[in-house]
């Protein structure tokens, strides 16, 4: 089976790999870097997925995306799938799923979570949407690159479940580092509060796995001077599509703004931009209370 894949950065690079380890053919293009010695070097999209009968991408965002599938969709031959892997706003997972079928190719939709170490150990998760047919012929494929796979529903729904995800995990975030602070202030150790909300109602993934003090909790990128990991640009790029898809469909999602809105001070005004998104805690410990900040971002 040959695969066209589109997008060799630091996601798409560690997944390409894993398929030719796993004996695919594989056949790469990226606009500004060259593939890895193992895929084999085409010179453009259109040529990485003709003859392909899957097409990746792994693409910055929906504007590479759209682009990408003008110049691939008429080269594909009918009956083949196009798997995108990228992170994209749902409308353009629906339009280029819709251009898709309309040249007899499945499109599914398939962002990850897991980040880079996750893409190099395959250990990704893939949220799908698209064709039931379309996720199980696939299967065999997300194993390689993943540790699971969720078929969410139609076209988009895997972009929705990402996004949505994504905001619960920005505001958790904002949430914990708050509360780790704010103890701090009152003179209460970190390590005790761990103990604590870590086996109470306050606990969450955030706390208990991705702790964002140094020292405390499992190996985190605090514990690594918060070289990301998720970088806080990134969580900024995922809230900004969960509140543009909150607009399109009337959804009130407040704290998911106030997030979006705060992470867009530290990443653009406040030296976050190459953190982690969990450098957000050493942001509060270098201030003061200060009630207007979000309103004036
Ligand atoms: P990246 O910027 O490292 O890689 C994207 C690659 O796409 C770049 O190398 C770029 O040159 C290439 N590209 C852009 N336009 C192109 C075009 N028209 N044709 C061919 N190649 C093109 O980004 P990344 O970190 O690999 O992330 C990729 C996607 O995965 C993003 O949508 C991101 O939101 C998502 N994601 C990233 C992480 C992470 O931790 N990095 C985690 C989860 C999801």
């Amino acid at each position: 089976m040959r695969i066209g894949f589109i997008g060799l950065g630091h996601m798409g690079r560690p997944m390409a790999c894993n398929l030719v380890a796993a004996g695919y053919e594989v056949f790469g293009f990226d606009l500004h870097l060259s593939c890895p010695e193992e895929v084999q070097q085409t010179i453009s999209a259109a040529d990485a997925a003709a003859g392909a009968d899957i097409v990746i991408t792994m693409l910055p965002d929906g504007a590479a995306l759209r682009k990408v599938a003008e110049e691939i969709l008429p080269v594909m031959r009918a009956s083949t799938c196009l798997l995108d892997c990228s992170t994209v706003d749902v409308e353009t997972a629906r339009e280029v799923a819709k251009a898709a079928k309309a040249a007899s190719i499945d499109m599914l939709d398939a962002p990850v979570s897991g980040g880079i170490a996750g893409a190099e150990a395959g250990s990704l998760t893939f949220m799908v949407g698209g064709s039931e047919a379309g996720f199980v012929q696939l299967e065999p494929i997300f194993a390689i690159m993943g540790q699971k796979a969720v078929h969410c529903g139609d076209s988009g729904a895997g972009q929705a479940a990402k996004i949505c995800n994504n905001m619960i995990l920005g505001i958790t975030m904002i949430g914990t580092c708050e509360g780790m602070n704010l103890a701090d202030r009152l003179g209460l150790d970190r390590q005790k509060l761990f103990d604590v909300v870590s086996t109470s109602s306050g606990y969450s993934w955030v706390m208990n796995a991705y702790c964002p003090a140094p020292g405390i909790g499992p190996k985190s990128p605090a514990d690594n001077a918060y070289k990301p990991g998720f970088s806080a640009e990134l969580m900024l790029k995922d809230l900004r599509l969960s509140q543009q898809a909150a607009t399109l469909v009337d959804a009130d999602t407040p704290l998911g703004q106030a997030a979006e809105a705060l992470y867009a001070q530290f990443v653009e005004t406040e030296n976050g931009r190459g953190l982690d998104f969990s450098a957000m805690l050493p942001r509060f410990a270098n201030r003061k209370r200060q009630t207007q900040d979000i309103e004036d971002a």
